[in-house]
């Protein structure tokens, strides 16, 4: 923070009398906090008067995330800041618009509709967050609940004032600040709308994998898991169709293969083709056809070049006869092409795929299929043990009734 003025100095010196005046001493001024979600409901209802086009980011550097997490009242960290600020800097108020404490909340500020004193010189159309921590190289880490908060803020601001200017405090100042140990790309999400359907897979076999068995570890499919994923990619490959893309539609369309729509799941068709009424859908004698007829028909709304193999989608030839071939360049294009009337289909994918991506790679997602495997194992021996219980006591009464058969058949006699 920094950005001291003269008129700013006149006006504090002027409330503060006044409140000195009126309450015949210093009055705390109080603050109060969000969770991110609430502050942006709260800005969204705001009457704004002051355009915004840029969101700037600072680190408090002291006070440190230590500091917060150890004050047993947060509000005064916050207030210590707007004393700094007002008594010793004699700024009109706290510098800041909001404060995104350690604990993930959203601290009031300064009046939205006044400038912030943010970055000298670059003040007049600015929104100034600051983050309570110390985030030079080697210091405190912006991480967790903070840095979730923090980024939904931006993201939430950009929305909001039709921005998408992050400006950090370093580029117009000799300071480190947000901190040394960030980047902006940490923070802003690269436009995700864009992605085209053809091209070459990004996510690989094992991400692939990972993701479906973790929403769903038993997926209805008449293959393995392995297969499956490997299949997408192959088939994909050979049409120069992204197979990881067509791979999330397919979890979309089908629920991560839990089926239960019209298409049933051993009609292998991950894609619902022809699936408008009960009945309609198209069958295909095995999952590798299945996919690669989804491949066809996704190529088909992606390209103007025929299959290279023959075509074993049936609906090929509606998409040539309703002239939808080539029409969908990118994933979003799909909307209200693919799926009618499809607002946010494409997104949808996009979504799934964007989780599939950032799944980390090393790990062996055989270890989620094991346990998946192991759980069932388990259920299904609890149940065995209840039957064999039940078993049992059948057992002991079949004796009980056997004894006094015999009995009865004794005192008969
Ligand atoms: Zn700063």
């Amino acid at each position: 923070m920094d950005e001291l003025e003269e008129k700013d100095i006149k006006t504090i010196s002027f409330f503060h009398f006044l409140h000195i005046y009126l309450a015949g001493g210093e009055k705390m001024r109080r603050f109060h906090s969000y969770t991110v979600e609430s502050y942006l409901q709260y800005l969204k209802k705001l009457n704004i008067t002051r355009r915004i086009t840029e969101i700037h980011l600072h680190h408090t550097w002291k006070p440190t995330k230590r500091t917060y997490i150890l004050a047993s009242d947060k509000e005064k960290v916050i207030y210590g800041m707007w004393r700094y600020h007002t008594k010793t800097l004699k700024w009109r108020d706290i510098g800041q618009h909001v404060t995104v404490s350690p604990d993930g909340l959203i601290w009031d500020g300064r009046d939205i509709n006044i400038i912030p004193a943010s970055i000298l010189g670059h003040n007049n159309y600015a929104f100034a967050i600051e983050m309570i921590g110390n985030f030079d190289k080697g210091e405190e880490k912006l991480e967790g609940i903070q840095l979730c908060a923090v980024k939904k803020l931006i993201e939430g601001l950009f929305e909001i004032f039709h921005t998408d200017q992050l400006i950090f405090h370093r580029e117009y100042s000799h300071k480190t600040c947000p901190g040394s140990s960030l980047t902006k790309d940490i923070f802003i999400k690269k436009p995700q709308n864009k992605v085209k359907i053809l091209g070459e897979a990004i996510a690989t076999k094992e991400q692939m994998k990972k993701y479906m068995l973790l929403i769903n570890p038993l997926p209805n499919i008449q293959c393995t898991p392995d297969q499956i994923v490997t299949y997408y990619l192959n088939e994909g490959a050979i049409e120069g169709v992204r197979g990881d893309v067509a791979f999330a539609q397919a979890l979309l369309e089908t629920g991560f293969f839990r089926f239960g729509g019209i298409v049933l799941p051993n009609q292998n068709n991950y894609a619902g083709l022809g699936a408008i009424k009960k009945g309609m859908a198209a069958s295909f004698p095995s999952p590798r056809i299945g996919v690669k007829a989804h491949i066809q028909h996704l190529k088909g709304y992606a390209s103007k070049e025929p299959p290279i193999r023959p075509i074993v989608d049936p609906r090929y030839t509606v998409l040539e006869d309703i002239g939808l071939i080539g029409s969908c360049i990118y994933v979003t294009d799909l909307n209200g092409k693919w799926a009618i009337p499809g607002n946010g289909y494409g997104e949808k994918i996009l979504k799934i795929l964007k989780k599939i991506i950032s799944l980390p790679t090393q790990e062996d997602s055989a270890d989620i299929w094991n346990k998946a495997i192991l759980e069932e194992n388990k259920k299904l021996k609890e149940e065995n043990n209840k039957l064999k219980d039940k078993i049992k006591q059948y057992e002991v009464l079949l004796n009980t009734l056997i004894k006094e058969i015999e009995n009865f058949l004794k005192t008969d006699v």
